[in-house]
């Protein structure tokens, strides 16, 4: 029996991407298999995550690796290894990091990378323990501000790439990584939902970090890659702050088989599928009045493209972010669509294809154009001042449970 239906859950189709608030992507049948098998098993966690490292290094180009609960953890983690090493006493001793001689405990991180990707990263960087060092402006930072913040005291300089981050005016990761390397201070890179596996390693980073539950359709877990004793430090941390966000054999399984299956899949195909979703919504959504639909590059450069819709609310008579909300709460009988609204203010939002199952396309269409036609026969334009849509959202998770 569906899920979905046994739990009374409505059953969304997702237009936004890899969303952990929607059960983040679409996990493959091999996957799914390869978890399958081990889950009624016993094995060695050592062993297995051994066997893990091999995979990682194998497709990522690194000395070494291992699985974590997630990346967000992987951050913590990894910043914890880069101020304990591989001692124990330390590491049992974490998150204290004050009042032990030598040790370095601060992390430096661009202002324009502070982002918050469900929680906030600073915070991720926190709970090991660190204090952060915060490097330039929310849309400005040069090299030689990183270079002043970089100190005896600093433990790691943690980079981010992401959409989430401010996407100009900031130290390239070129640049950054030959500054944080020329005063001996690691590099780690959060590449939760980059497609590359090789790029970061190869650039000089000394550990990248990568979500296998984003585009790689693995269970929720991380994947860190890097130096070996770096990732052997934060192996370690297992027995420490790590127990906490302890990842079991499924996730270790699970993010092995889905770095095989993104070695052997057919990336050339799945761009054809997604430009034929694309195409078809941008040619019929273009004849809608007061709509707007282009093809638009995904920020970081993965190879992925999705809808760009801008929204003229004096035309279509309904705002972006009320055009999206009518889409994740329809009437009976219809289904809910998810979009990636998270710019909605600026009047337009997205229809990202990666996690669509095929046939789900014509539903977002329809959804669509029937929205828009409601709000043309709507007596008054829908226009809820964008403050209260935020106070909304938040109030209406308030009362959870219920
Ligand atoms: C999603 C994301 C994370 C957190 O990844 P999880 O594996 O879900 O914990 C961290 N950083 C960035 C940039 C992300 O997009």
């Amino acid at each position: 029996m569906d899920t979905r239906s046994r739990f009374g859950l409505r059953p969304v189709i997702n237009v936004s991407g890899t969303m952990t608030s929607l059960g983040a992507s679409i996990v493959s049948a091999p996957v799914i298999e390869a978890v399958a098998h081990v889950l009624p098993q016993f094995v060695e966690i050592d062993d297995l995550q051994r066997k893990a490292s091999a995979a990682i290094a194998e497709a990522c180009g690194s000395e070494a690796g291992y699985v974590t609960a997630s990346c967000s953890a992987a951050i913590t983690l990894t910043i914890a290894a880069a101020m304990t090493g591989d001692d124990h006493g330390l590491i049992e001793r974490l998150p204290d990091t004050g009042g032990m001689p030598g040790m370095r405990n601060e992390v430096v991180i661009q202002t324009g990378h502070l982002v918050n990707y469900g929680a906030p990263i600073d915070q991720a960087i926190r709970l090991s323990g660190a204090r952060v060092v915060a490097v330039g402006a929310a849309t400005e930072a040069h090299g030689y501000q990183l270079g002043t913040a970089i100190t005896e005291r600093t433990a790691a300089a943690l980079y981010v790439v992401s959409h989430h981050t401010v996407q100009f005016g900031l130290i390239p990761l070129e640049e950054f990584i030959a500054l944080a390397h020329a005063k001996g201070v690691p590099v780690i890179v959060d590449a939760a939902s980059e497609y590359d596996l090789k790029r970061f390693i190869s650039a000089g980073a000394d550990l990248v970090l990568y979500s296998a539950h984003k585009f790689l359709g693995g269970l929720t877990a991380g994947i860190v890659a890097g130096r070996k004793a770096l990732v052997r430090a934060a192996y370690f941390q297992n027995g420490g702050i790590g127990r906490g966000m302890k990842v079991g054999k499924e996730g270790i399984v699970g993010a092995i088989a889905a770095l095989e299956q993104w070695q052997q899949r057919d990336h050339v195909a799945v761009r054809a599928r997604e430009r034929g979703y694309l195409t078809l919504w941008r040619e019929s959504l273009n004849r809608c009045e007061g709509v707007w639909a282009e093809i638009d590059a995904d920020p970081t450069g993965n190879p992925l493209d999705r809808l760009k819709l801008h929204i003229d609310p004096k035309q279509t008579r309904i705002t972006a972010w009320d055009l999206a909300d009518a889409l994740a709460r329809p009437s009976a009988g219809e289904a809910p669509v998810i979009v990636r609204d998270h710019e909605a203010e600026l009047h337009f939002f997205f229809l990202d294809p990666c996690n669509l199952h095929p046939g789900e396309e014509r539903v977002v269409l329809e959804r669509l154009t029937s929205e828009l036609e409601r709000a043309q026969r709507s007596p008054e334009p829908i226009v809820t001042p964008f403050y209260l849509r935020d106070a909304r959202r938040i109030a209406a998770r308030r009362n959870w449970p219920d």
